[in-house]
C-alpha cells in the first residue's frame, strides 16, 4: 500500500514514480486483463488543508472486442489532476449528507494520503466500457458466427458501400 504522511510533503511538492501490479492494488476491472504493472508518476503538492496530485498513469489492458470477440491491448495513458481533501468526520447512525459537487475528490484520513484508492479509481474510469478493436470492426455474422473483418460468409448480408469503394481505389492503383 503506497502511502504518504502529509508531514513528508514539503513546500515545493513531493515526486513521486513507482509502479504496482494491479493484483497488489486489489485492482481488477471485468473483461479486462492487466499486460503491465500500473506505473504512477505523480507531484504531489500541499494547498492550505488540501493535497494536489497532478501527472500521470499508465498501462496496458487487454481487452475482448464487443463485436467480434478478438483481444486486443489498450494502451492507457491517465492525466492525472485532483485533490485529497480531508475526511469528514463520521455521522452518527441515521443521518446522511447531502452528495458535494465535489464528488470527484479523494480524501484522506489521519494526515496520511493513501494513493491506491486514487490509482484504482483512475485506471477503472480509464478502461473502455464497450472496447472495440477498431471504429469500423464489422464484427460477427449474427447466423454463422464468421469473423466479418476476415472474410465474408454465404449468410445474406447487404454489401457495406464502404467496401465498395476501398474495392474501386484499389482497383486504380
Ligand atoms: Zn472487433
Ligand atoms: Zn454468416
Amino acid at each position: 500500500m503506497t502511502q504518504i504522511p502529509i508531514s513528508e510533503i514539503p513546500e515545493e511538492g513531493l515526486p513521486l514514480s513507482y509502479s504496482e501490479e494491479a493484483a497488489e492494488l486489489d485492482l481488477a476491472v471485468p473483461g479486462a486483463r492487466f499486460l503491465q504493472p500500473i506505473a504512477v508518476d505523480l507531484v504531489l503538492a500541499k494547498a492550505a488543508q488540501e493535497i494536489s496530485a497532478h501527472g500521470r498513469i499508465k498501462t496496458s489492458v487487454m481487452c475482448e472486442c464487443v463485436r467480434c470477440l478478438s483481444q486486443f491491448p489498450v494502451p492507457l495513458d491517465i492525466l492525472v489532476a485532483t485533490q485529497f481533501r480531508p475526511a469528514l468526520p463520521p455521522l452518527p447512525p441515521g443521518e446522511h449528507r447531502m452528495p458535494s459537487e465535489e464528488a470527484e475528490d479523494y480524501y484522506y484520513q489521519d494526515d496520511v494520503v493513501v494513493l491506491d484508492d486514487l490509482v484504482r479509481q483512475e485506471v477503472i474510469l480509464a478502461v473502455p466500457f464497450s472496447p472495440q478493436c477498431r471504429a469500423d470492426c464489422r464484427g460477427l455474422c449474427p447466423q454463422c458466427g464468421q469473423d466479418l473483418n476476415v472474410g465474408t460468409c454465404a449468410c445474406a448480408t447487404p454489401p457495406d458501400p464502404r467496401w465498395a469503394v476501398l474495392r474501386e481505389y484499389l482497383k486504380g492503383r
